[in-house]
């Protein structure tokens, strides 16, 4: 089935397992289920599904009906063999790197350009736990080579598209790469959704989504998905069935109602970045246009190869001409509909200061060598008239 059907109908309509007599009608969407436990006529069958011999549910910390369907829902567009809803993305990335170092070397190989807060857990949480991280320049395929030979890391993690430059590694080589070394590859893909394209089917082990982003996408629900090959799934529940970083049975409900949505919104959020990209490009205002359409774009042959055709993206970064972060600031106050915050992915245009938000951690120096500018600001394109979007920008770029 094509992917803007399976967004539209996986998970619903599940029969439950044993309720024979009750199974003549199904609630059309899948419901939310608050109970915390759940109950057998027959205790003996309560024990079978503890030990794993019969599919069902006993606690809520294990799972619940309406992450299974969420997680069947995610599974079905993304391939693998199943999912884990997590409550934050960042859960489920944690999730994920700790499974993959379960009986490996605890040596992390992550890029230098990656998720601010990626960073911060790999340093402040990993670190300290006596699992290291190595950095390497994932643009370069040949150095992601190198520090594999060298470092013999245990787990492999990267992002589709890296935050803010929009630059998109050879994920294709460098799953090879992970496969042929045996080291299991990890991929945040939070910014490209699988509309645009599935790591798991290009050689990835584990493919974990911030589903706050482009999947859930109205701006309402924090929550995380992990999707797993065979492997890997099994250790994941067992894993989470411990720590219990599990989203809850509301905010799976309104992500699998967002979900049904995304491959459409996104469509949508693509051809108007696409068209905001090319009107930015030739602002008087504007030095630079980072976005992956453009021909000129350093990584045009990994888009190629990686992305379904015509499909890009809805993250523009642009460079203000001569703007330093007074201008900055007064351009986002001078916004009257693209929202200026956090975050992104959402129905509605919004544009955030990488210098002050996803980057400030960083020291300027720091900022300036890895290319992020005190003149860039990144755009969230929604969903909104392309026209407005234009009007918008265009009112603040000349204020
Ligand atoms: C937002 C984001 C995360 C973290 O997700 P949360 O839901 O905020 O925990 C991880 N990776 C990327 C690329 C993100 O954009």
């Amino acid at each position: 089935m094509n992917l803007y059907t399976k967004a539209v109908h996986a998970g619903d309509r599940k029969r439950p397992a044993s309720g024979d007599n009750q199974a003549a009608w199904v609630p059309v969407t899948a419901p939310i289920h608050t109970a915390t436990s759940f109950f057998y006529n027959d205790i003996d069958n309560l024990d079978k599904v503890f030990a794993k011999e019969l599919p069902g549910q006993s606690y809520s910390r294990y799972g619940n009906p309406t992450n299974d369907a969420l997680e069947e829902l995610v599974t079905a567009l993304e391939g693998g063999a199943g999912s884990l809803a997590c409550c934050s993305g960042m859960a489920a990335l944690h999730m994920a790197i700790n499974v993959a170092l379960i009986d490996r070397r605890r040596v992390i190989l992550a890029p230098k350009l990656i998720y601010g807060a990626t960073i911060g857990m790999l340093n402040k949480v990993f670190e300290p736990a006596g699992a290291e991280t190595v950095w390497a320049d994932f643009d370069d395929p040949s150095a992601v080579e190198a520090a594999i030979a060298e470092h013999r890391p245990g787990v492999i993690l990267m992002e589709t598209i890296a935050n803010p430059l929009l630059r998109v590694p050879a994920m294709h080589r460098i799953a090879k790469m992970a496969n042929a070394a045996g080291v299991p590859l990890v991929v945040d893909n939070t910014f490209a959704t699988p509309l645009i394209t599935r790591p798991l089917e290009l050689g990835a082990s584990m493919v974990v989504h911030s589903l706050t982003k482009y999947l859930s996408g109205h701006g309402d629900v924090l929550g995380g998905m992990v999707t797993a090959s065979e492997e890997f799934l099994g250790p994941l529940r067992d894993l989470s069935r411990t720590v219990g970083f599990i989203l809850g049975p509301f905010e799976a409900y309104l992500s699998m109602r967002g979900i049904k949505s995304f491959a459409v919104r996104m469509e949508r959020q693509c051809s108007n970045a696409r068209k905001v990209a090319e009107w930015l490009a030739a602002h008087p205002n504007v030095d630079r246009v980072h976005y992956p359409a453009d021909p000129k774009h350093p990584d045009a042959e990994n888009i190629a190869a990686i992305f379904a055709e015509g499909f890009y993206g809805a993250m523009v970064s642009f460079e203000v001409k001569g703007a330093g972060r007074p201008e900055i600031f007064h351009l986002m106050n001078s916004l009257k509909m693209v929202v200026p915050a956090t975050s992104l992915g959402d129905v509605h245009t919004m544009m955030l200061y990488p210098a002050i938000a996803s980057h400030r951690e960083l020291a300027p120096k720091h900022r300036a060598r890895l290319g992020i500018h005190d003149n860039l600001v990144r755009l969230s394109v929604g969903i909104e008239a392309v026209e407005d979007i234009l009007a918008d920008l265009d009112q603040a770029l000349r204020s």
